[in-house]
């Protein structure tokens, strides 16, 4: 653990940040909506403990956690609304892992430290209007000036845009190739002119989470941005990373599964109609032990995934796609359970959390790649070699 963050050891860490997340973070969450984002205290509340740098290496000034401990630490955040998680899940996914696996030394010097320490939101920018879950086909351009390059293009749908100081763009450098071999990875300075943003639009969930458009209009930046100074494994740096990141979701949806679980039972074993627990019917059991054991498996998966990667060896993909699949579509089933179980007050806006957690999960069946796509990947590899 690094000295600055005052734990023994990764239990102890994982105790505060569990405190965290259920003294504080769950008691504001009224704010996020309220304040129409993270506000600043807890947004620093979040760096202070260390959250910006669980998955970047001690020599660059983070926790250096493994894939297991960051798994284990997102099953106790995302109890707490899954907009914090936001705020720094761009930046210790798919940003720093691309500048860690591909960055050359300056690159890596330059922005992990910064990012570690939450000085520094790392955007990641590949979607587009007509580039979705076909992101290889993406539009925007960077063209070679000398020994500058000129980037123009649109992006859509970008987390934390307005709080990125630096955004991970995928550019088409070669315009005679099609594929993803002629798209690179650039490290764009938000700052630089050509860079702007758009107004967050209303989503169906998520509030308080910046998800906009981003335009670069002639932007011009040094060989230096270019990720690993290599031209063509754009988009190879961004699967490596989008591995990380979406088994990061899965387990973010075993956190939000977690506390639904903790409210619909709480409800169930108060909630008197017929003289008794609406808990005692057979077939509200029924809803709460489906979700229990769908849970537990969700977890499961998530933590066998964690220990292959950490193991090192190839990555696991179609593991990783299983488990974000089954966790996305598990959490949505167990919001729906939990809407059902509270009746009239599940519905009700104010009357308790579960009509935010409805919303706010159904985004995980479509982000970080969409459930057909991460079915579309599984079905492939198991057909591959028969
Ligand atoms: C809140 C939010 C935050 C996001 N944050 C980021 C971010 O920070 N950076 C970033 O780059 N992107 C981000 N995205 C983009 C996200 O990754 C895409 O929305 C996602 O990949 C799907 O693309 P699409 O929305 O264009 O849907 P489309 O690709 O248009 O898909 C439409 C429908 O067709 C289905 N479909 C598509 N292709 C196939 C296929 N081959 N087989 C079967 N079905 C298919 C899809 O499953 C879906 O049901 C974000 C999106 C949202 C909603």
């Amino acid at each position: 653990m690094r000295a600055s963050v005052q734990f023994r050891n990764f239990d102890d860490y994982l105790t505060a940040v569990r405190e965290l997340s259920q003294d504080v973070l769950r008691p504001n969450e009224h704010r996020l909506t309220r304040e129409g984002g993270i506000p600043e205290d807890l947004t620093e509340a979040l760096k202070e403990i260390g959250l910006f740098g669980i998955s970047i290496p001690e020599e660059y000034g983070g926790l250096g956690c493994s894939m297991e401990e960051q798994i284990r630490l997102t099953f106790e955040f995302c109890q707490a609304s899954c907009v914090y998680r936001s705020r720094f899940s761009t930046t210790i996914g798919l940003t720093s892992q691309a500048i860690l696996d591909f960055g050359t030394s300056s690159q890596k010097e330059f922005y992990l430290p910064k990012m570690a320490a939450g000085e520094c939101t790392g955007s990641f920018a590949l979607t587009e209007p007509e580039a979705g879950s076909d992101a290889a086909s993406l539009k925007t351009k960077a063209e070679r000036d000398g020994d500058i390059w000129v980037i123009n293009g649109e992006k859509r749908y970008i987390t934390n845009a307005p709080q990125a100081d630096v955004f991970l763009t995928m550019a088409r450098t070669n315009p005679n190739d099609k594929s993803a071999n002629g798209i690179s990875a650039f490290l764009v300075d938000a700052s630089l002119p050509g860079v702007s943003v758009g107004e967050p639009p209303r989503m169906l969930g998520n509030e308080g989470s910046h998800v906009c458009y981003v335009w670069f209009e002639n932007v011009r930046v040094s060989e230096g941005a270019l990720v690993g100074g290599k031209e063509g494994a754009g988009l190879k740096a961004a699967l490596r990373g989008i591995n990380h990141a979406r088994l990061h979701v899965a387990a973010t949806c075993v956190g939000q599964a977690i506390r639904l679980i903790e409210e619909m039972t709480n409800y169930a074993a108060r909630r008197i109609q017929f003289d008794r627990p609406v808990g005692d019917f057979g077939q509200i059991q029924a809803l709460l032990a489906d979700s229990q054991a769908e849970m537990a498996a969700a977890r499961a998966l998530c933590i066998d995934c964690a220990k292959a990667f950490d193991l090192g060896g190839p990555i696991p993909h179609v593991d990783i796609a299983s488990a974000k699949l089954f966790a996305s579509e598990t959490v949505s089933r167990i919001a729906d359970r939990a809407v059902q179980i509270l009746g009239g007050v599940g519905y009700m806006e104010d009357m308790s959390s579960i009509p935010r957690l409805y919303r706010d999960v159904r985004l995980f069946r479509i982000f970080e790649g969409t459930s057909q796509v991460q079915q579309a990947n599984i079905a492939r590899a198991m057909l591959k070699d028969i």
